[in-house]
C-alpha cells in the first residue's frame, strides 16, 4: 500500500514541468501530438453519441403521439395489452408491405432489359399467407373463384352420359380409382387447420366412406372455430372498435389529420359517433372540433342482410354472398358523404365532410366544447324559437327535395340538431335520390313525422302531412290518411313503370336503397308486432340513448 502511494506521488512529481534552462515555459499548453487513428475514433464516438440522442428524442416524440391513441383505446374499453400487440403487428405488416412494394419495383427495374430475370422473392418480408390481404383482396373479392384442385386439372373430360373412352376401356365417372383420387384431392382443399398432410404428389386415393367421415369432422371443427372467432369479433364489434377501425383511427391521429380523439358521443344501432379535435390535412386545417361517425361492421348485421335479398330475382342469394361485407359497409359512408356534400352545396345546414376512410367518416362537429348540439326532440325552446325551428324545417325540407333532389328518408326530431339558433340536418346515409322507386313514400313518412312533432309542440300553422307533401312536391294528390298513402303508392308505381319502359330500372346502384327500403319495412313490421304506433313512440322505442362523453 505504502509502495503504491509512493509511486503515485512520484508520478505526480514527474508530471510537474521542470524549470526550463531557457526561461519560463509558455502558459498555454501545447497540443499533445496524437495519431490520425485516435482523431478518427474520437469523431466516430461523437457521431454515435449524436445519433443516440436523436434516437431517444424520436422515440420520445412518437411516444407523445401514442398517448392520444392510448386514450382512444381506453375510451373504447379495449384490453390494452392485446391491442398494443395487435396494433404493433398490424403496423409491422404495413411496414413489411411497403418494403415488399419497393422490392418489387426494384426487381422490375433490374429485369427491365434483361433476358434472364432475377427474382427478389427470398427477400420479401410479408409472409405469403398475408400477401393478398387488405385492399387488394377487397378489390378482387367480387370475382372470387375457388382455385381448381389438381384433380380438376387432370380429370378426363366425361361425355354427357358420364363416361369416357370406348369399348373395353370405357370408364364411368363413378370409377373407384377416379373417385378415390378425387376424394384425396378434395381433402387437400380442407381448411388449413385440418392436418391432412401433403398427398398431392403421391397417387393417394380415399374411398367415399372415409372421405365423408373426414369431411364431417372437418366441418364440425370449422364451425366450432368460427363460433369462437365470432364471439371474439362481437366483443369488439359491439363497440365498433375492431382492429381495422382502430388502425384507421390510429393512422388519422398519427398522420396529424386529427389531433386527438376524445370519446364517444353516441352509440346507435348502425353507427358510433366520436368527438375529436381536428388537425391538418394537405396543408388545410380541419375544424377545431370534429365528429367521427364509424359505421358498424358487426358480423350479425351482414348475416341478416341475406334476408333482404331473398326471393328477389335482381339480387339472388349467390350474388349477395359474393359481395364483400366490408364493401357494403363502406357504401353507408360513401352515401352519407355524397348526400352531405350535395346538401351543403345547396346551403342546407349540415355537417361538413372532412375525410372518409373506408367506413370511418370525419365531419365538422355541431356543438361546442365536446358537447354535441341538442336534438330537436330534447331541446327546450321558447315558443318563438320553436316557431322559428318549424319554419326553418319546412324551408329546408323543400330545399332538400327541390334543389338537392333528395329525400332524407329518416327525418325526425332525432336527426335534427338545434345549434346557434339554427336547424342542422344530420344522419343522411339513408337519404335517397328523388328518382328512387320508393322516394315518395319515404317523403310522405318524413312529412308525417315532422308535422306530428311540431303539432305536439303547439306550433301555429302546422300543415297536415298531406298538405306538406303536396307543397314540397308540387303534386296535387287527393285524400288523406290511408287513402292518401294509397294514392301516393299508385302514383309511385306508375312512375316506376314509366322508368322501366325507359330502361332506367333498379340497377346495382340502387342496391343500397333497396336494402334500406327492406329494412324499413321490417322495422315497421317489428313495431306492429310490438304494438307500437307509427310516429313519435316509434322513434323513441328504436333510438338508443346516447352515451355521455367520458
Ligand atoms: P345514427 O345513424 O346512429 O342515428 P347519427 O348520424 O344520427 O347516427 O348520429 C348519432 C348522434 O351522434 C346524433 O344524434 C348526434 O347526437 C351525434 N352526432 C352525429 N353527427 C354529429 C355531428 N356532426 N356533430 C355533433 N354531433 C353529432
Ligand atoms: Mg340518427
Amino acid at each position: 500500500m505504502e509502495e503504491q502511494t509512493a509511486l503515485i506521488n512520484q508520478t505526480k512529481i514527474d508530471s510537474v514541468p521542470k524549470p526550463s534552462p531557457w526561461g519560463k515555459p509558455p502558459q498555454q499548453s501545447t497540443p499533445i501530438p496524437s495519431c490520425l487513428q485516435d482523431v478518427m475514433n474520437e469523431q466516430l464516438s461523437e457521431d454515435f453519441i449524436e445519433k443516440e440522442q436523436k434516437n431517444v428524442l424520436d422515440t420520445f416524440e412518437s411516444e407523445k403521439k401514442e398517448v392520444d391513441v392510448d386514450a382512444l383505446i381506453a375510451a373504447a374499453g379495449a384490453d390494452e395489452t392485446a391491442d398494443d400487440e395487435l396494433m404493433a403487428r398490424m403496423l409491422q405488416l404495413e411496414y413489411d408491405k411497403q418494403n415488399d412494394e419497393e422490392l418489387l419495383a426494384k426487381e422490375k427495374l433490374v429485369n427491365k432489359h434483361q433476358k434472364v430475370s432475377i427474382s427478389f422473392e427470398n427477400y420479401r418480408s410479408v409472409h405469403p399467407a398475408y400477401r393478398d390481404d387488405e385492399d387488394k383482396e377487397e378489390e378482387d373479392d367480387d370475382d372470387y373463384e375457388p382455385p381448381k384442385s389438381e384433380w380438376d386439372k387432370k380429370s378426363p373430360s366425361f361425355k354427357k352420359n358420364g363416361t369416357v373412352g370406348s369399348g373395353k376401356n370405357v370408364v364411368t365417372k363413378h370409377d373407384k380409382v377416379i373417385c378415390g383420387r378425387k376424394n384425396a384431392s378434395k381433402l387437400m382443399d380442407f381448411p388449413p387447420e385440418f392436418h391432412s398432410g401433403d398427398g398431392e404428389s403421391m397417387d393417394m386415393q380415399l374411398n367415399n366412406r372415409i372421405y365423408n367421415k373426414l369431411k364431417r369432422h372437418s366441418d364440425a371443427e370449422n364451425k366450432r372455430h368460427q363460433r369462437l372467432h365470432e364471439k371474439k369479433e362481437h366483443s369488439t364489434a359491439g363497440q365498433v372498435m375492431d382492429a381495422r377501425t382502430r388502425l384507421i383511427l390510429y393512422k388519422l391521429v398519427n398522420n396529424g389529420v386529427l389531433d386527438s380523439i376524445s370519446g364517444s358521443i353516441s352509440t346507435g344501432k348502425e353507427s358510433v359517433v366520436f368527438h375529436a379535435y381536428g388537425g391538418e390535412l394537405n396543408g388545410e386545417t380541419l375544424p377545431k372540433e370534429c365528429a367521427i361517425k364509424v359505421y358498424k361492421t358487426t358480423l350479425n348485421e351482414f348475416k341478416n342482410r341475406g334476408k333482404y335479398v331473398d326471393g328477389d330475382h335482381r339480387f339472388s342469394r349467390d350474388d349477395f354472398k359474393k359481395q364483400n361485407p366490408r364493401k357494403i359497409i363502406r357504401i353507408w359512408g360513401e352515401k352519407e358523404t355524397a348526400n352531405l356534400n350535395r346538401m351543403k352545396k345547396f346551403g342546407v345546414p349540415c355537417p361538413h365532410v372532412q375525410v372518409l376512410k373506408k367506413h370511418v367518416l370525419v365531419m365538422s362537429f355541431i356543438g361546442k366544447d365536446m358537447q354535441p348540439a341538442p336534438k330537436l326532440k330534447t331541446v327546450k325552446l321558447s315558443t318563438a324559437d320553436m316557431q322559428d325551428a318549424f319554419e326553418q324545417t319546412m324551408k329546408i325540407m323543400k330545399t332538400i327535395h327541390r334543389d338537392c333532389k333528395l329525400v332524407h328518408a329518416d327525418l325526425s326530431e332525432f336527426n335534427i340538431l338545434w345549434y346557434q339558433d339554427k336547424i342542422w340536418i344530420i344522419d343522411v346515409s339513408q337519404a335517397v335520390e328523388i328518382t328512387h322507386p320508393a322516394a315518395l313514400e319515404f317523403l310522405f313518412r318524413d312529412c308525417k313525422s315532422m308535422t306530428s312533432f311540431f303539432q305536439s309542440r303547439d306550433v301555429h300553422g302546422v300543415p297536415t302531412p298531406e298538405e306538406l307533401f303536396n307543397d314540397i312536391t308540387g303534386l296535387e294528390i287527393q285524400g288523406e290518411g290511408l287513402e292518401f298513402v294509397a294514392q301516393v303508392q299508385r302514383f309511385q308505381k306508375e312512375k316506376n313503370e314509366e322508368c322501366l319502359v325507359h330502361q332506367t330500372t333498379y340497377t346495382k346502384e340502387y342496391a343500397f336503397d333497396y336494402f334500406f327500403e327492406k329494412s324499413q319495412k321490417e322495422r315497421a313490421d317489428a313495431l306492429d308486432k310490438l304494438g307500437i304506433s307509427d310516429g313519435e313512440d316509434e322513434d323513441e322505442a328504436l333510438e338508443e340513448e346516447p352515451e355521455d362523453i367520458e
